[in-house]
């Protein structure tokens, strides 16, 4: 009989990723390359992923019919039947057809599509989370945005689109000045994503209250430089403003998660995400409140936090074990 494999698609702001392994997703058969992610038109995304496809498949002489599928997880919102991403915020287009330029250049492989932090928290389930862990299992980006995939009771939760657990725009400060990316005032993003983290300290700037001069000799005084590694570092050298927006990240995560653990109870949140270059400031003050005082944010019992040992190519994990888990009529996805 012929060998079988899958074929993962990542599609994020920044990278377009593409794995392709054996079915049995054994680690050294897993073989990855990436691309920038092109904005020219809105076809523009399927096309490299088409590409990207093809050429791993005759670089390793697999024909599509021994594809057991392909999983596509990609930046949402994503109506995961259309197979169509939505008012996303960082792709550049209103509408990206993605399903109908992939199902004509590989008619005959199965097609899944997948949010790409519910795809992340497929991809904890099967590559690393401990057995004890799966039945209620969160994985949260900290990244551009903040998003989140929840699995409860051992079930995937998709929502009626395949958008549950956006957690990043649950409004943690109704009253505040900070705008997200989605329109809204006060979501969890717009204080902890690396977004966010820009943003406030330019308008914190702007009003120049608060002493940042050791942020701006980091960044030569252009404030174009501004990213959030640059205010993590300044705040690890004691800059004020970049202090306080550091411990705002840390104080509305505490906000976030508590609210995460409130609707899904779960065992155990797995953070990935840009922002986790920076966990060391980020994790232990959250791990230390929830071990200690876990009641100011959350009413259930804590949950266990850590950040994924895959770091960004999560995602790109949880695509190829969406396939894997289709082909098994897996319980997570019922
Ligand atoms: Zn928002």
């Amino acid at each position: 009989m012929e060998e079988k494999f899958i074929v993962g698609v990542d599609i994020g702001g920044t990278w377009v990723r593409v794995a392709i392994s054996t079915k049995d997703l054994k680690e050294e058969t897993i073989k990855k390359r990436k691309a920038n992610t092109p904005k020219d038109n809105k076809y523009s995304i399927s096309a490299t992923v088409c590409n990207m496809i093809s050429d791993l498949l005759s670089e390793n002489n697999i024909n599509q019919t021994q594809l057991l599928g392909i999983g596509v997880a990609t930046a949402g919102p994503l109506n995961i039947e259309k197979g169509e991403v939505f008012n996303n915020s960082n792709l550049g287009f209103r509408i990206i057809p993605l399903k109908e330029p992939i199902v004509e250049r590989f008619p005959e492989v199965p097609l899944y599509f997948i949010n790409d932090c519910n795809g992340a928290v497929l991809g904890v389930h099967y590559f690393e989370a401990e057995t004890n862990e799966k039945e209620n299992l969160v994985y949260i980006t900290m990244s551009t945005g903040i998003g989140g995939g929840a699995i409860c009771n051992g079930h995937l939760l998709y929502g009626k689109e395949g958008n549950a657990a956006e957690v990043g725009h649950g409004i943690v400060e109704p009253k505040s000045k900070s705008q997200c990316n989605c329109g809204a005032y006060g979501c969890w993003e717009a204080f902890s994503s690396g977004t966010g983290v820009k943003n406030r300290a330019l308008e914190f700037l702007k009003e120049g209250d608060i002493n940042a001069d050791i942020l701006m000799k980091e960044v030569d005084s252009d404030k174009s430089r501004i990213t959030a590694k640059e205010i993590f570092k300044a705040a690890r050298m004691g800059d004020e403003l970049s202090n306080k927006i550091v411990n705002d990240c840390v104080f509305y995560s505490k906000v976030g998660i508590g609210l995460v653990n409130n609707f899904f109870d779960c065992t155990t949140i797995y953070f990935g995400g840009g922002m986790m270059k920076d966990k060391e400031q980020i994790l232990p003050p959250l791990i230390e409140q929830f071990k200690k005082d876990s009641i100011k944010f959350t009413i259930n019992h804590p949950p266990r936090l850590k950040s994924t040992k895959f770091e960004d190519e999560i995602g790109l994990r949880g695509a190829l074990a969406l396939v894997k888990y289709k082909h098994e009529n897996h319980k997570v996805l019922s």
